[in-house]
């Protein structure tokens, strides 16, 4: 029998999706293990401090079967990393799931399947990896991708508002951003939005107010 690919799994949990345009709608998480970037605001940072465990693609679907029909995200850690994530990916999307794809704008989307949702990351400065973009992914989106800005200060709303406008943005995906909890007030980039007109989500992380003790597996 040929070797079966395997992944780094850190966690699998099901929960209420607390992010994206699916916000609210139950959802599978697979995390997968390690991340190539180190952000000043990480709050995932077990994923590349502990090691993951390994577990064949076949494992994984069997754990989705037990939701059929299910929302399905992959994230990590930065999910990119593994060359197994493309399978995996494949067999999903044959199973009849919806499957998004969280990764942090690093990496080259140019191998995820089309019918994946990609929820793209766009570091802003203060993360301390805005320089570590691929910012060639840019023209990789489709419109039922995201892009999604973590935001600590005004210096990074500031950056991705020129971003939005340099690379016409809003014409390429649904646009999000989020602020830094204890670092920005979600007051005040609501505030700032609405000042500039921006066709722009503003997220809280719902999975935060549903579980605010919890910090894995939810
Ligand atoms: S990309 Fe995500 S997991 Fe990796 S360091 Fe940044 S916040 Fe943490």
């Amino acid at each position: 029998m040929k070797d079966e690919a395997s992944l780094e799994i850190s966690e699998i949990f099901y929960s209420i999706q607390g992010e994206s345009s699916y916000a609210g709608f139950p959802c599978l998480f697979f995390r997968l293990a390690g991340c190539n970037l180190r952000c000043a605001y990480c709050d995932a940072s077990y994923t590349y401090e502990e090691p993951g465990k390994p577990l064949p693609i076949s494992a994984l679907l069997a754990e989705a079967e037990q939701y059929p029909g299910c929302l399905i995200e992959i994230t990590g850690g930065e999910p990119l990393l593994q060359e197994g994530v493309y399978p995996l990916m494949d067999k999903l999307l044959k199973a009849g799931h919806k499957v998004l794809l969280e990764t942090n704008g690093s990496l080259d989307l140019a191998k995820v399947p089309a019918a994946v949702i990609k929820i793209v990351d766009l570091k802003c400065p203060d993360s301390g990896m805005h320089e570590k973009m691929n910012l060639a992914n840019l023209t990789r989106l489709a419109p039922h991708d995201e892009i999604k800005f973590v935001l600590s200060s005004r210096r990074d709303y500031n950056w991705a508002k020129q971003m939005i406008a340099d690379h016409e943005l809003g014409k390429k995906a649904q646009l999000i951003m989020s602020p830094v909890v204890c670092k920005l007030h979600a007051a005040d980039l609501a505030a700032w939005i609405l000042a500039d007109r921006l066709p722009i989500r503003l997220q809280l992380q719902l999975h935060t107010h549903l579980w605010p003790d919890s910090k894995r597996g939810v």
